[in-house]
């Protein structure tokens, strides 16, 4: 079409334009190939978040942004915040009559803290697992299915009995629990109640699942078996682990923050965090010297 409108001695210049477009596709789609794989995209920003209890102020300006599909660490000695802006990133805080959040915090681009937002809702795509495993006085089976029936996420039984499988193969629980569905979720050990907690989560299909100090009342066996889960679950959610364990950190976690005084004082790839800390602070916390 376009080359009907055209004489004779507009073709070269056409042809140079079309050989530049052309390699600009070309430069276009190289990049595009040579893409790292490994690359994450930010699925959490967090900007400027203070946190106050009353009047006390626990958290200071929190600038952090969660990488999806990998595992970030929260480290940082007692009382420096790390579980309280765990908890910004669900909301859990709102229950707290005494403490007020500020800042923004962003999912998919999404802010959170929009008034219009159904808080009940983002608790089902943001998961939480917590300290002491919690299951609830019910079945194995209810422990799951009441995520799924609450927020109406099946159509019937079958769908229901599928996802409440789904969900503990994913935990790493089933092939233990399948003979067991209708015995009590507290029947179960500490370490299988806390797979339990996580498959709970997972139930209503999360986005992001948090988990603050998930491994600190298990054994070192248990400990093992739900580091592994986490390896595992990172490739289909975004997960982010207060930890006091370092070692826990550096074996589970692609990303770490360390938190202090209630500041973010380093964030970055966990390795480098370790071993090539920039901040004298990071350094003096790794290598034992407070905390
Ligand atoms: P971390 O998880 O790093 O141990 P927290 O987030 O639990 O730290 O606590 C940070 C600060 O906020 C601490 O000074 C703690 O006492 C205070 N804090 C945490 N939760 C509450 C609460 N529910 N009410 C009042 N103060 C709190």
């Amino acid at each position: 079409m376009v080359a009907t409108h055209i004489v004779e001695s507009e073709a070269p210049m056409l042809d140079k334009k079309l050989d530049k477009e052309l390699d600009a596709n070309n430069l276009a789609e190289a990049e595009t190939t040579n893409v790292d794989p490994a690359k994450k995209s930010t699925k959490i920003t967090s900007e400027d978040i203070d946190v106050y209890y009353g009047d006390k102020q626990a958290l200071f300006g929190i600038n952090l942004e969660i990488l999806e599909n990998s595992v970030t660490s929260l480290i940082g000695p007692s009382g420096c915040g790390k579980s309280t802006y765990l908890r910004c990133i669900n909301r859990m805080n709102d229950v707290i009559d005494i403490c007020r959040v500020s800042g923004t915090i962003k999912i998919d681009g999404n802010d959170i803290y929009d008034p219009a937002l159904d808080v009940v809702e983002l608790r089902a795509r943001i998961g939480m697992v917590f300290q002491k495993p919690n299951p609830f006085p019910k079945s194995i089976y209810d422990n799951i299915a009441y995520g799924p029936r609450i927020h109406g996420l099946t159509e019937n039984k079958a769908e229901l009995d599928e996802l409440v499988e789904s969900s503990l193969v994913k935990a790493g629980l089933w092939k233990e629990v399948k003979d067991r569905l209708a015995g009590p979720g507290t029947g179960l050990s500490g370490g299988q109640q806390q797979r339990l907690c996580i498959a709970r989560a997972i139930a209503t299909k999360p986005e992001v699942i948090l988990m603050d100090e998930p491994c600190s009342a298990l054994d070192p066996i248990a400990t093992a078996t739900i580091e592994e889960l986490i390896d595992e679950l990172r490739t289909n959610y975004t997960i982010v682990i207060v930890t006091h364990s370092m070692q826990q950190a550096a074996r589970v976690s692609q990303r770490t923050a360390f938190f202090h005084l209630g500041k973010v004082i380093e964030e970055g790839d966990t390795t480098q965090i370790f071993t090539n800390p920039q901040n004298e602070k990071t350094q003096d916390y790794i290598t034992g010297r407070f905390g």
